[in-house]
């Protein structure tokens, strides 16, 4: 089953003209790409609709139009209104009746209501938005009809992690969608109608005729729509929806995958009453038909560049053209909640549910209405049973009287306080306690931890162990989340043997640089990738820094990053990538050269493991936490008395090896020399002295940097 062209319909019940959000939009897929279209009011939509189905007709092409509507409704409702077990005859029934103005005026709230009278009770229908009471349709949810279910077969197979279907009876309030039905049905029975047998309506009719009609649920695409969403912040969610999902109808077609989403296994009467969401219970195979949403912006190749005449730059101006230079460049993915560890949060995660979402115990003990209590001596009858978490009490307790109540279990009606059972005692058939009692006492409100709705976690946010038992607690199953930041690690230089399980002769020297760095990374939550050693070889380090590009999302490489003789990796980022060498006034470090090579950018770091780490936490850090989706990660220090003396000299910003001692003044490594690798592993952190001068004598307040502010774990 093939169809040249698709398209997706998200419809509005607006009662004017509207849009932007919630308004209605048509997403076009076809042999020229995909297209959306906003259209103001349900007249232009149905004017829309009709032009494409003749325009697919004279061109003797296939449509498939899939509305965003419920086509059918929960079983027996169609007989009861209209004699005959088939939503087509609803659909008849509601095109009879309805009017819909030009200018999106319209009385489908009479209609329900007209509905409603055919059945016992207040409903099915409800929900009024509007300020005129409508006689016959309620404002609050009735009980339902007997032998009439909130949901359609098809609703519960459209169900997932964090994405539930509306009921069709509800016409107003947030995602309520029986309004649109009301209001777009009548517009689908009259395209049947205007082309006969040219158009046939799923599940109803065969899905052979030119133009197909199909209910679709745009939902399913959420993810991929919240990805698409977040590259384009202009675009409204409604507008993705139609667009991913026309996309990916199209996708299927052409790959002539569609015939399975046809065919749901489900019994032909129950089909023909309550109809089928098109690709429920298979909305994997939707998924999978998109490309990835997200290809991350390129870095530009000139971000690194330094201004003509630019000598030494000091740190912090360094700093922040690092971060000016820079933006996030991994994809989404969306993960569930319980694998996201360490990963970082790309979209704002908000609360499913209230925390607690219902009044309940904060002990053990026993609840009462406070209003019935007073001070002195109390004794209240107990009623028969007890609330226990995940076992409510059913009923309500009387005014005057006391529960058996512990810890975690929901307020029954008619409590509002809780003594704690240490505070009491029995009689048999009462519970003894003085009074007064606090009213609300030893109870936990509803949402007092979060409510409904609000922000749980922002974006940028790296989740750790506790933050998955919040979202958790919050109902959120899914999280959108970035891919790690995959960073190569690169060493160079003649005289480095890659690994210390290699005996080395006394002019050579073991790689100590790519495992810190590795270790660095993936302490960072990144994925470090070992690009290994090379010699200081231009055409070598060029090859490996090409694999290197593919692997990797960024290069750290160490050694060689000078504009010495020896400097290979300066000299061919110079000649062949887009270098600029960075002369910051920094002391370990001499110049960080930044480049980019085919599109990655390279991070050359100094040979000197003490240079190459300081370097590291000062500038990598920061710069990759931003390019992983994590914002800049500023180093949170604090100031402590010195435990040593120094005359620093003015010009550059120092970093000394230090650790915190007994009286939690900082010492320092009893030698500032850059090769003595040994006061790397001595310090617990880095005293960082100010780029001015600065005559340090013990009791001196210094800056103090612990290893974890820089995320070295
Ligand atoms: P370079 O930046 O290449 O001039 O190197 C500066 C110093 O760091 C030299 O003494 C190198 O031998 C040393 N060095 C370079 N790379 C490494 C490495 N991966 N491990 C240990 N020391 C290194
Ligand atoms: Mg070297």
């Amino acid at each position: 089953m093939r169809f040249d062209h698709i398209a997706i319909l998200d419809w509005s019940a607006a009662g004017r003209p509207r849009r932007g959000k919630d308004s209605i939009w048509l997403g076009l897929a076809g042999p020229q790409g995909v297209t959306a279209e906003n259209l103001p009011t349900r007249a232009t939509a149905e004017a829309r609709l009709n032009a494409l189905v003749a325009e697919a007709l004279a061109a003797g092409e296939r449509l498939l139009i899939g509305a965003d509507l419920s086509f059918g409704f929960p079983r027996g409702f169609a007989p009861a209104l209209t004699g005959a077990a088939e939503a087509l005859s609803v659909w008849a029934w509601l095109a009879a009746r309805l009017e819909d103005g030009a200018d999106n005026a319209n009385n489908h709230r009479a209609l329900a209501a007209l509905a409603n009278a055919t059945f016992p009770g207040e409903g099915p229908f409800w929900g009024n938005a509007a300020r005129a009471e409508v006689p016959g349709l309620p404002r609050r949810k009735p009980a339902l009809p007997a032998n009439l279910s909130e949901f359609r077969e098809t609703d519960h197979a459209c169900r997932a992690p964090g994405v539930t279907p509306s009921p069709v009876w509800q016409l107003a309030g947030a995602g309520a969608v029986g309004a649109q039905n009301l209001t777009g049905l009548p517009v689908l029975q009259r395209l049947r109608t205007r082309f006969g047998g040219a158009v046939s309506v799923w599940p109803f009719e065969a899905p052979d005729a030119p133009v197909v009609l199909a209910e679709v649920y745009l939902s399913m695409l959420s993810a991929e729509v919240r990805a698409l969403c977040h590259e384009n912040p202009a675009m409204v969610t409604d507008e993705a929806q139609v667009r991913l999902l026309a996309q990916a109808l199209m996708a299927l077609s052409r790959q002539d995958a569609l015939a399975p989403l046809f065919a749901p296994d489900q019994p032909p009467a129950l089909l023909a009453e309550e109809g089928w969401t098109l690709g429920a219970g298979q909305q994997m195979a939707l998924r999978a038909a998109l490309p990835a949403t997200r290809t991350p912006p390129r870095l530009r190749n000139d971000c690194f560049a330094m201004p003509q005449g630019v000598d030494w730059v000091p740190v912090d101006e360094a700093l922040d053209r690092l971060r000016a230079a820079l933006h996030p460049v991994t994809a989404l993915q969306t993960l569930p909640t319980a694998q996201a560890a360490g990963r970082i949060l790309a979209t704002d995660c908000t609360a499913r549910r209230s925390n607690p979402p219902r009044p309940n115990a904060a002990v053990d003990g026993y609840g009462f209405a406070h209003a019935a209590t007073g001070a002195g001596p109390q004794r209240l009858p107990l009623v028969a049973g007890r609330a226990a978490a995940g076992q409510p009490y059913a009923g309500a307790v009387p005014q005057g009287a006391a529960i058996r109540i512990l810890t975690g279990a929901i307020l029954p009606g008619g409590v509002d306080t809780v003594v704690l059972e240490e505070d009491t005692a029995l009689d048999g058939a009462a519970v003894l306690f003085d009074g007064p009692v606090k009213p609300g006492a030893n109870t936990r409100n509803a949402g007092e931890d979060v409510a409904e709705g609000a922000l749980a976690l922002p974006a940028g946010h790296r989740l750790r162990a506790p933050d998955l038992a919040l979202l958790s607690a919050l109902g959120i199953a899914e999280v959108d989340v970035y891919r790690p930041l995959r960073v190569g690690v690169l060493s160079t230089g003649d005289e480095i043997i890659p690994s210390p399980a290699t005996p080395a002769a006394p002019h050579q020297i073991w790689d100590a640089n790519r495992p810190m760095l590795l270790a660095l990374a993936r302490g960072w939550g990144c994925e470090a990738v070992d690009l290994g050693h090379v010699r200081d070889d231009a055409a070598r380090i060029g090859k490996r820094l090409s694999e290197g590009a593919a692997k990797a999302d960024v290069i750290l490489t160490s050694g060689g990053a000078s504009a010495g003789d020896e400097d290979h990796v300066s000299a061919l980022l110079r000649a062949r990538g887009t270098l600029s060498s960075w002369r910051i006034a920094v002391k370990p470090g001499r110049p960080l050269a930044l480049a980019l090579w085919e599109g990655t950018p390279v991070f050359g770091l100094p040979g000197n493991p003490v240079a190459a780490l300081v370097c590291a936490l000062v500038f990598a850090r920061p710069a990759l936490s931003l390019m992983a989706g994590g914002g800049w990660q500023q180093a949170q220090g604090f100031t402590v008395p010195a435990a040593f003396s120094k005359n620093k000299k003015p010009g550059r910003r120092e970093f000394l090896r230090a650790r915190l001692n007994a009286e939690g003044a900082a010492e320092v490594f009893k030698s500032e020399g850059s090769g003595r690798i040994s006061g790397l592993s001595w310090a617990t952190g880095l005293v960082e002295l100010p780029d001015g001068a600065l005559e340090v004598t013990p009791g001196t307040p210094v800056r103090f940097f612990p290893y974890a502010a820089f995320g070295l774990v």
